[in-house]
């Protein structure tokens, strides 16, 4: 099996017998790559003479079973090609050894004998419970839902310790790596060594010693992103999945994977225990827990007796900002109260760049990305307009291009940036950090802006979703939320649920020491049920309304979903194909296909996209419904479906 996007296994000679998983180096037409023996039967049809024979062994643990079968299950379940799937965990040039090796890295060695801290009642039990499920070395899925601060954190390294103790391997999914800062402390705080980590962005070097340590099994845990799923672990243990609900554990390109629900499907392979954690957990994960089908723990309380935030609407309405601003009245002097008392304060807002839309005021002209359905966004501090979907940048010109009016253009709205000027004009005195993608751009910058907020160099911060998740910042009191309606236009299954995931993430940041949280929420309708929820904080009483409202139609997740992207440069084609699509389409009890319709973007990076959702009974088997669909469809060379099995983003 090459790490390619080919479905079938390709068939090789050689002289001495290789087990499966064995990793070899095999020539492809005119080059050498990486793969793995695999199961199948060898193609009988090709002459043996006319083989092509294996280069190399490497000199590799073979890739477990375990893996193997996951590699194939995952591939089963997401209609990707079996090559690809394995490509998420071997790239083709992964464990060739360069010629000189520069450097030796070091793994493990994190001590479980080390006391973690004394544990509160609650939490003990919890902890205790982890411990039995490691302890039992079965599979098992448990939900450990506890507020913000609550030290869910802390109770799972309890499980990681009681794995380690067992000599077996953890693995701990973290929804951005990038963002694992603090985290990484506390986990060397525990234990007394790193862990390993993994991610898109290591070096070649640290990635070959990485994927090697952990098939030895010298790397005894790991702390990754989605893809560590497909590590060759030795003698998995433990999954731990933390913000369990984050929707960044879902791939939307190539392989289109939910790492949470596959990690499930990786510990149940691997005989291990898997404990999804949240303060905020998805609707999936609480129907699996009020089912019965997964354990539940709970910490209702945070720890060492901080109290929940307060949280209170603003309405817009009737507390406007002034003409022009972006912060209500009210807003602005809780900042300043919480200055004058020496808190920190924090505005969330969910937008990067200045403005999200620019116009011309002679006609209305709206700067638009050429090769997506979207505005482009001002970026102030590069000089340019953006484009969020393809990356596509110009800069800001100096007449409309529609009516050659000059230097007239206005910026509509606002992003972080514009919010960050806005702070600066109020609170001259203030020192603001603005936390988003583009500022924020990795590992070290987010150590460095952790570090100065931890310090109190920083007055204000000012930050995208990337604030939502899992910081504890000891001064930080008051969090105002910008735009609190932002998230719930555009008619999306899980927009409701998404926000008040996120909202109340936000709000968590505020008040988790001695020092009492407020939170205020700027809306235009504070009688949101979304708002209502914050507001109560009663997170479980709205889950139950949405789990009312999804079940009769059958919506996720009591019912399944699957998206068919069409997509062609030609827009003529793309509808076409849907259409073809659409007169194909499986039929029968408990089946219902939504579309064709033009996709929310429909068209992106120069593509024209169209969109089909199958909606089923739950006991219905997709895949195979998809797969016929498929293949009794004629889909023109020019056009590409892409398949999505449980659809997160419906744009
Ligand atoms: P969560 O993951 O639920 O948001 P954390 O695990 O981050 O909560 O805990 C919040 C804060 O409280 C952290 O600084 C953590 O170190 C601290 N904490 C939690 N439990 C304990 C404990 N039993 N003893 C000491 N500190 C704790
Ligand atoms: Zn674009």
């Amino acid at each position: 099996m090459l790490p390619l996007p080919f479905e079938a296994a390709f068939t090789y000679a050689s002289d001495e017998a290789l087990v499966p998983g064995t990793l070899v180096r095999v020539p492809l037409g005119p080059r050498m790559v990486v793969g793995a023996v695999w199961d199948d039967v060898p193609d009988a049809g090709v002459p043996e003479r006319r083989l092509k024979p294996v280069a190399e062994v490497l000199d590799f643990p073979p890739l477990p079973e375990s893996l193997r079968e996951f590699i194939e299950w995952v591939a089963q379940y997401t209609l990707a090609k079996r090559g690809e799937v394995l490509a998420l965990g071997v790239k083709a040039n992964l464990l060739i050894e360069p010629k000189i090796r520069r450097k030796t890295f070091e793994f493990g060695a994190a001590d479980a004998g080390q006391a973690g801290p004394a544990l509160s009642a609650d939490q003990a039990i919890a902890a205790a419970a982890l411990r039995a499920a490691v302890g039992a070395q079965k599979f098992g899925v448990t939900l450990l839902d506890g507020v913000t601060g609550s030290g869910k954190t802390e109770v799972y390294l309890e499980a990681v310790a009681q794995t380690l103790a067992a000599g077996r391997q953890a693995l701990v999914l973290l929804p951005e790596i990038a963002l694992s800062v603090q985290f990484l402390q506390r986990f060397f705080a525990r234990f007394g060594a790193m862990p390993a980590v993994w991610h898109s962005e290591l070096t070649p070097a640290v990635r070959r010693a990485t994927y090697r340590a952990v098939a030895t099994g010298a790397a005894k845990v790991v702390v990754g992103a989605r893809s560590a799923l497909f590590l060759p672990f030795a003698e998995l243990g433990l999954i731990v999945v933390d913000e369990e609900h984050e929707s960044a554990f879902k791939q939307e390109d190539g392989v289109t994977y939910h790492a949470r629900d596959m990690a499930v499907v990786r510990a149940r392979i691997s005989e291990a225990p898997c404990v999804l954690v949240s303060a905020t957990p998805s609707l999936e994960s609480v129907e699996n827990a009020n089912s019965g089908r997964y354990q539940r723990l709970d910490l209702p309380a945070r720890h060492g007796g901080a109290k929940m935030p307060e949280v209170l609407a603003l309405d817009l309405r009737k507390d406007p900002p002034e003409r022009g601003r972006f912060l209500a009245p009210a807003l602005i002097a809780a900042v300043r109260e919480t200055f004058a008392r020496g808190e920190q304060a924090m505005l969330f807002l969910n937008r990067r760049g200045y403005a999200p839309l620019t116009l011309c005021r002679h006609c209305g002209h709206r700067m638009a990305c050429p090769n997506c359905t979207a505005w482009l966004v001002e970026h102030k501090s590069h000089k340019r307009l953006v484009c969020h979907h393809c990356g596509h940048n110009e800069a800001l010109p100096e007449a409309c291009p529609a009516c050659g009016a000059e230097q007239n253009f206005a910026a509509v709205g606002p992003g972080v940036e514009r919010i960050a000027e806005e702070v600066a004009l109020v609170f001259p005195e203030a020192r603001a950090l603005v936390m988003a993608s583009d500022v924020i751009t990795g590992p070290k910058e987010a150590a460095a802006a952790a570090a100065a907020i931890s310090a109190r160099e920083v007055d204000m911060i000012i930050g995208t979703q990337m604030v939502a998740k899992g910081w504890h910042f000891p001064h930080l009191t008051l969090v105002g939320v910008v735009d609190a309606d932002l998230g719930l236009g555009g008619g999306d299954l899980r927009a409701g649920e998404r926000t008040v995931q996120m909202l109340y993430q936000v709000a968590g940041r505020a008040g988790r020491e001695e020092a009492p949280g407020r939170v205020l929420l700027q809306t235009f309708s504070p009688e949101h049920p979304v708002m209502l929820a914050l507001l109560s904080g009663d997170l479980p009483a709205f889950m139950a309304q949405e789990a009312a409202e999804r079940r009769p139609g059958h919506w996720p997740p009591f019912g399944r979903l699957v998206a068919l992207i069409v997509s062609a440069m030609d827009e003529a084609l793309a509808d076409r194909t849907a259409r073809a699509l659409s007169r194909s389409a499986p039929h029968g009890a408990g089946i219902e296909i939504l579309g064709p319709a033009p996709a929310p973007f429909a068209l992106l990076r120069g593509r024209y996209r169209r969109r089909l959702l199958m909606k089923t009974r739950r006991d219905l088997p997709v895949q195979t419904l998809v797969r016929e669909w498929l293949a009794r469809t004629q889909i023109d060379r020019a056009a590409r479906v892409d398949v999505d099995v449980d659809p997160v983003s419906f744009m």
